[in-house]
């Protein structure tokens, strides 16, 4: 009797190291071929739902997207404070923050250099259900701004990758774009409208971001928190300040 029992409890144990087993395959396939081809990208998986609720629905991204992408939170504040007619999304990557743009904007224009960027975005924004409502572009933005009309623009150019953050203080010169830096990025925007959205690294150089909206005229920083960290900061301009009296 008490033999069966020892024999009983064995087989249940083996049961559940089996299941276990199972379960781990399943979601090792379940996890996209460039993070298994780069573990470092895990972090980044653990977080999938919180970088769109949606994730399951059919998201796609590919490597560099990964550490690129807006969390849904943040993106989808920054879509509220922006909404407008028309929004420019100037450096969309996988579509992060356009689909929320979709969501709080007549239309969107998406624009990236990337041809394999803008069709992660158009298959992100169709799982959102908001493709529709943008404009899907690839190309230069520096060489599209003079032809673009907007009542906002949302700038997200690249940091860099990660490493952004072993700078003390992140310059606005270290964005480079084959056309000049965030400065510039700024001043070509600028001739669209001067309602920007300007989305940049935690460690950001405030008094240069200041120095950009010119004598008399209002900015706004607003701290951008994930994970209970600040993540990044949007810097605004124009009519998009609004938490003073102008
Ligand atoms: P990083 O990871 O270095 O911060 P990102 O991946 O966030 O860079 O870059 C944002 C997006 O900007 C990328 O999808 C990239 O393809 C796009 N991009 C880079 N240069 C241009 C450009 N001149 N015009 C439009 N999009 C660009």
């Amino acid at each position: 009797m008490v033999y069966d029992e020892v024999l009983k409890d064995k087989f249940k144990r083996r049961k559940i190291v089996k299941t276990k087993n199972k379960l781990s395959k399943c979601l090792a396939s379940s996890i996209p071929i460039e993070i298994r081809k780069d573990t470092s990208l895990l972090k980044y998986w653990r977080k999938r739902f919180r970088l769109f609720s949606k994730f399951d629905q059919g998201i796609k991204l590919d490597r560099e997207s990964w550490y690129s992408a807006t969390p849904e939170k943040v993106s989808r504040m920054i879509a509220k404070r922006c909404a407008c007619d028309l929004i420019v999304d100037g450096f969309c990557g996988a579509g992060s923050n356009t689909i929320q743009f979709a969501l709080t904007c007549k239309n969107v224009i998406a624009i990236d250099i990337d041809p394999v960027k803008i069709e992660l975005a158009r298959n992100n924004a169709e799982v959102y259900g908001v493709s529709n409502r943008i404009e899907f572009i690839v190309g230069d933005y520096y060489t599209l701004a003079p032809t673009l009309k907007a009542d906002v623009v949302f700038l997200a150019p690249p940091w860099g990758g990660p490493t952004y953050i072993a700078q003390r203080i992140f310059n606005l010169d270290n964005i480079m774009l084959e056309n000049g830096g965030g400065k510039q990025l700024y001043e070509a925007t600028r001739k669209i409208t001067e309602n920007i959205a300007y989305f940049l690294p935690r460690n950001i150089d405030e008094q240069q971001c200041i120095q950009l909206a010119g004598e008399g005229n209002l900015v706004e920083f607003e701290n951008n928190y994930f994970d209970k960290r600040l993540n990044s900061k949007t810097v605004y301009y124009g009519n998009l300040v609004t938490s003073c009296d102008k």
